[in-house]
């Protein structure tokens, strides 16, 4: 006989992560649908399993919105098989891939069959795509939309790779109006090309010179005019990987006159500082870059006060040879997709952040922003059943050989972390178990309609 209700498994801890707090509690699950919220001794119906995790934590499976994957086109950085198992190891059941970096970039509706062609049998997680935006593709936006991409990014600087060209203002404005006719939502990295321009541009092993060349005021100044534009055109938009703290009065301003703003920051730049980048030391190469200490306390209360939505890895990797150390021609990016939870959760904590407002900032927010919160981001009723189990108070020190991505580089190499994932669970099914991996189970996700 089946379970009442056709319960299927029962998840069971003293510290459960839902959206009205942490408690202990048994999580009963249905066809990789959670079905309740039960207490901590609720019966376990006949022909339910029972997972009791004892004090481990149990939240919800993180929402990564921003990932660099790379396939097909630039595999040997980065593909699909490798990224959605180092995000399950970290406690990741949902990335959202980024346009570029492929080949085919994903700016029309033919690239985005060829990616999702590529990503389906490889998904340990389930995945997402967003569209680009580029100077040409304006009459791609509106079939990308209908075929499902969350939204559209669009670079306001050179990007890195020579198919994906910027937008200058006039582009960025056309395109917008035309996202925005649509009720799509606009992404965008924003550093302004003649602030770079303009910066000192030194190269070489100085990690301070490479900083110089990545002003506060190209990021603030670009910030500057996208709320303008969104103001205008009374558009949706997101700013990517926000570094400089100068732009929060900005952003807060904007916030408070109803402009449809939201922010997102990264693990690297609440956890890694530019006074400890040695020199040469390419692999904490990102762009915008990393600051200064000052500037990091600053995001974090900007996370805390809701100046900040989110936290997403910006995870693009490339291969090791172009991580040269010379700061000006190294490839920048920086793989953040295994540890971004334990990182986050270690610098948060001593900051006297909660897991819940760790859960916030890298699920629930990052749902809502890709309009999934009905399915993904929290311990609820009606969603999917993907979770973590961490143990909060364990620590390890990061070793690269047991990272999951392709090209073993990482920033956080021989930091101890706090937080062990100890297994990562999508629709009801442990994928990840002390570093065992079931095979591919991930679904492949469209904007809901
Ligand atoms: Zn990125």
């Amino acid at each position: 006989m089946s379970g009442v209700g056709g319960v299927e498994l029962m998840l069971r801890s003293t510290r459960v992560i839902t959206p009205e707090g942490t408690r202990a509690a048994t999580v009963a699950v249905a066809g990789g649908t959670i079905t309740a919220v039960l207490a901590h001794d609720a019966e376990v119906p006949d022909g339910a399993r029972l997972e009791d995790f004892g004090d481990d934590v149990l939240l919800p499976g993180l929402v990564d919105t921003h990932v660099h994957v790379n396939d097909p086109g630039r595999t040997e950085w980065e593909g699909f098989w490798t990224a959605t198992r180092a995000a399950a190891a970290g406690g990741i059941t949902t990335l959202v891939d980024m346009p570029l970096n492929s080949l085919p970039p994903t700016t029309t509706v033919d690239n985005l069959r060829t990616k999702k062609d590529v990503a389906r049998p490889k998904a340990h997680i389930d995945i997402g795509f967003w569209g680009g935006a580029l100077p040409d593709n304006v009459k791609d936006l509106r079939p990308l939309h209908d075929a499902g991409v969350f939204g559209f990014k669009a670079f306001l600087s050179p990007s890195g790779v020579d198919e994906f060209p910027e937008l200058d203002q006039e582009q960025l404005a056309r395109s917008l109006a035309e996202i925005a006719g649509f009720g799509g939502l606009l992404i965008v990295h924003a550093e302004d090309p003649h602030h770079l321009a303009a910066a000192p541009q030194k190269g070489g092993r100085k990690y301070t010179d490479f900083l110089a060349s990545r002003p506060r005021d190209a990021e603030d100044t670009a910030i500057e005019h996208l709320i303008a534009q969104a103001r205008r055109l009374d558009a949706r938009v997101h700013v990517l990987h926000l570094s400089s703290s100068d732009a929060l009065p900005l952003i807060a301003a904007a916030k408070a006159d109803g402009v449809r703003l939201t922010v997102e920051t990264c693990p690297h730049y609440l956890t890694l500082t530019a006074e400890e980048v040695p020199d040469g030391a390419s692999e904490f190469k990102c762009c915008p870059p990393i600051r200064e200490a000052a500037n990091q306390d600053l995001l974090w209360q900007a996370l805390a006060d809701g100046t900040v939505d989110c936290v997403v890895t910006d995870h693009s990797p490339s291969t090791a040879d172009l991580k040269t150390d010379d700061f000006a021609t190294a490839w920048g990016g920086i793989s953040g997709l295994q540890l971004s939870l334990s990182a986050v959760w270690t610098e948060a904590r001593r900051r006297g952040h909660t897991l819940e407002d760790v859960v916030r900032w890298m699920s629930t927010s990052t749902a809502r922003l890709v309009g999934l919160d009905d399915r993904k981001g929290a311990i609820a009723p009606g969603l999917d059943a993907d979770f973590a189990v961490l143990a909060p108070d364990e620590t390890f020190t990061v070793d690269p050989a047991a990272l999951q991505h392709r090209n073993r580089v990482t920033a956080y190499a021989g930091r101890t972390l706090s937080g062990v994932v100890k297994s990562t669970w999508l629709r009801g099914r442990r994928i990840v178990d002390r570093g065992e991996f079931t095979e591919p189970a991930g679904r492949l996700l469209s904007r809901h309609p």
